[in-house]
């Protein structure tokens, strides 16, 4: 097999086979990233010019009742100090976004068993109510499909629900038995069903990772179909089991941000807040890596250093016209520029498979 011409088989394919995957990242470091992120910003602009969108990420709550190993806000981990948002402090974020050119919120949070329906539906309803021009992403991990269609009728446009990693046996490594990959799956199936633009992804480098399973990831991205893929590195945070594994290589982060841009043209990758976390200056490599995205955090300051799933996160906002300045300006640097727009999905690639 040849690298470059499964590269350009992906581009104009949008799909591989579970050999040409497999030989693709076992080859990664002999592909020339130069090269293949030429290819990932060709597209990326072929769909979106040189625009960034924006996401304003409100983290509503830290309290959770999972036990992830690598999360650092895992309900084992004593030393968090939790806190919630109220509707009205959520809506406040909103009102600070919206002035500074947001057009999506996106609520995330662990999962708290607070946030019922009952909470949940008339703050997604108020927020559409009070910003009709505004899309609202939920990231609130794994609910009943009846929970995201009451969500979904409240006014919810997306959901973001990482699948973390496709392979059975690697997810029963990263969770406790109370958890599964069939799970987190049905969830997105669930969730696409109802009609949400849904986003799955997953962490790069993380404990027991090998490239079979970054495979199975990209396979699962291939069947999936997602509107939205988020990747990171994995970050390690000293009060979780994984506290002592390595960081995920951010090399090879933007490497598969650039195949997922090969092989989901219209997709909306973020630059994730992992990356930048990782390294200075990543940020904008995932946005000449092929990802169209940023979601600067217009949470609360003062429970900015309460939400941390690993060590070392970049707390920086954008809660200042003065920060998303500071952004827009990055992405001059780069040739792009942030647009004022909700950033929908839009499907409009000729599909060959
Ligand atoms: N509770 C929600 C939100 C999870 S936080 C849910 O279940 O979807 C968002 C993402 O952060 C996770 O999906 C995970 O991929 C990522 N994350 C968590 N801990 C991390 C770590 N230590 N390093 C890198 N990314 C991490």
């Amino acid at each position: 097999m040849d690298i470059l011409l499964l590269i350009e088989k992906l581009e104009n394919k949008n799909a591989l086979s579970y050999e040409e995957w497999v030989y693709l990242i076992s080859h990664y470091e002999d592909v020339s990233f130069e090269g293949l992120s030429q290819k990932a910003q060709k597209v990326q602009r072929r769909q979106f010019g040189n625009s960034v969108y924006i996401r304003g990420l409100i983290e509503i709550s830290n309290y959770c009742k999972n036990n992830c190993y690598y999360c650092g806000i895992r309900a084992g981990n004593k030393n968090v100090n939790r806190y919630r948002l109220t509707k009205e402090e959520i809506l406040e974020c909103c009102r600070n976004g919206y002035p500074l050119g947001f057009r999506t919120f996106v609520l995330q949070g662990g999962e708290d068993p607070y946030f019922t329906d009952e909470i949940l539906v008339p703050i997604v309803y108020s927020i559409k109510n009070e910003f009709p021009d505004c899309a609202v992403t939920l990231s609130l991990g794994e609910r009943s499909t009846q929970s995201y269609k009451a969500l979904f009728d409240a006014g919810a446009n997306r959901y973001l629900l990482r699948h973390e990693t496709a392979d059975n046996a690697h997810y029963s490594k990263l969770h406790p038995q109370t958890m599964s990959a069939e799970n987190r799956k049905k969830c997105l199936y669930a969730l696409k069903e109802i009609g949400y633009q849904v986003g799955c992804g997953f962490m790069v480098g993380s404990p027991f990772q090998t490239n079979e399973q970054l495979v199975q990831d990209m396979l699962f991205l291939q069947e999936f179909q997602p509107e939205m893929v988020g990747i990171g590195p994995f970050l390690p945070h000293c009060d979780t089991p994984f506290g002592q594994y390595e960081a995920g290589n951010i090399e090879l982060t933007l490497f598969l941000l650039a195949l997922t841009r090969l092989l989901l043209p219209n997709a909306l990758i973020p630059s994730t807040t992992a990356l930048a976390s990782a390294k200075h200056s990543a940020r904008q490599q995932g946005i000449l890596a092929g990802a169209n995205v940023v979601m600067p955090n217009l949470s609360p300051f003062q429970f900015r250093k309460d939400y941390e799933h690993y060590n070392n996160k970049l707390f920086s906002g954008s809660e200042s016209a003065q920060e998303l300045e500071k952004l827009k300006k990055q992405m001059e640097e780069i040739g792009y520029s942030i647009t004022v727009s909700r950033g929908d999905y839009v499907n409009n690639s000729k599909k060959v498979v």
